[in-house]
C-alpha cells in the first residue's frame, strides 16, 4: 500500500455491488483490498485493471467472509485500514419450513457474521488512527421482510442493528458505521427471476426500473466521505420502492 492514498478493503468484489464499489473507490484514489469466495480469476483481472487505470494498489485475496479463520489470515497482511465495506452476501429463496438448518446457519454466516469477524480485525487498526467507516451493505428486506427469503430478511435485519448498536460503541473513538440497504439491484443475485418477474416486480418500483450496482457503489462511497457526525444510519438505495 502506498502511504498516502486512503485505504479501503471491499468483500465480494469479484461482480455486482461489490465490483462497482471497488471501481468507485479506484477512481477516487483509494488504495484498495478486494475479496471474493470463488470467483479469484475474475477477482484478479479487476485488481490488474484497476491498477493500471487509477495508479492504486489493489491487492485481490480469495477467502469465505463466513469463516473467521479466513477473515483472521485476511486481516494478518492488513496494517492499516481507513473504510471497511461489508458487502460479501447471498440470498436463499424458498419455503423456511423446507430449509435445512446447514442452509440456515450458512446464510447467517456469510450476511452477518461476516461483519463481525471483519469489524473485529478492523476495530484495532482504525482505533490506531482514532477514525474510520466501516459500513455495510444491508437490504431492504432487512426492515420489511420477505415471503421466501426469512433467513436472508433476518440476516439484514439483524446487521442493521449490528450497523446501530457498533456505532454507538464506536462513536467516542470516532469510527463511523452505517449501513446501505439497497431495494432491487441488477446483478446475478437477481438472475434467477424470468422476464415475467422481473417484469412485475419493476411494475412495484416508483422508479420503473431496477437500480445498478453502479448507483449502490456511488452512495457506498458517499457514505465514506460523509461528515463524520453520521453514524448510525441504514440508507435506503430503492427506486422509492419501500
Ligand atoms: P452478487 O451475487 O452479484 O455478488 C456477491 C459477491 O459476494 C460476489 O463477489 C461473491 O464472490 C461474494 N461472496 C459471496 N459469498 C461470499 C463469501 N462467503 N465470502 C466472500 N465473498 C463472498 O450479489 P450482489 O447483488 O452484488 O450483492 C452484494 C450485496 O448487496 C449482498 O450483501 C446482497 O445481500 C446485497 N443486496 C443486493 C441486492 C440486489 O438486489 N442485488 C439488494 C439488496 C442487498
Amino acid at each position: 500500500m502506498s502511504n498516502q492514498n486512503k485505504s479501503a478493503l471491499i468483500t465480494g468484489a469479484s461482480r455486482g455491488i461489490g465490483k462497482a464499489t471497488a471501481i468507485a473507490f479506484a477512481k477516487a484514489g483509494y488504495d484498495l483490498y478486494v475479496t471474493c469466495e470463488k470467483s479469484i480469476d475474475a477477482l484478479y483481472e479487476l485488481a490488474r485493471q484497476l491498477e493500471k487505470e487509477y495508479h492504486i494498489t489493489c491487492t485481490a485475496v480469495q477467502a469465505d467472509m463466513g469463516d473467521f479463520l479466513d477473515v483472521k489470515e485476511l486481516f494478518a497482511d492488513i496494517e492499516e485500514l481507513d473504510v471497511l465495506v461489508n458487502n460479501a452476501g447471498i440470498c436463499h429463496s424458498g419455503l423456511l419450513a423446507d430449509m435445512s438448518p446447514e442452509q440456515w446457519h450458512r446464510v447467517q454466516a456469510v450476511n452477518l457474521d461476516s461483519c463481525f469477524y471483519t469489524s473485529k480485525f478492523a476495530i484495532p487498526l482504525m482505533l490506531k488512527k482514532h477514525s474510520g467507516k466501516i459500513i455495510n451493505v444491508s437490504s431492504v428486506w432487512g426492515t420489511q421482510g420477505a415471503s421466501m427469503e426469512v433467513a436472508y430478511s433476518a440476516s439484514k435485519g439483524a446487521v442493521n442493528t449490528f450497523t446501530k448498536a457498533l456505532a454507538r460503541e464506536l462513536a467516542p473513538s470516532n469510527i463511523q458505521v452505517n449501513a446501505v440497504a439497497p431495494g432491487v439491484i441488477d446483478t446475478d443475485m437477481n438472475a434467477g427471476y424470468t422476464d415475467d418477474e422481473r417484469a412485475v416486480l419493476i411494475d412495484e418500483i416508483p422508479a420503473n426500473r431496477m437500480g445498478t450496482p453502479e448507483e449502490v457503489a456511488a452512495m457506498i462511497l458517499q457514505i465514506a466521505t460523509a461528515p463524520e457526525y453520521m453514524t448510525g444510519q441504514v440508507i435506503t438505495v430503492d427506486g422509492g420502492w419501500c
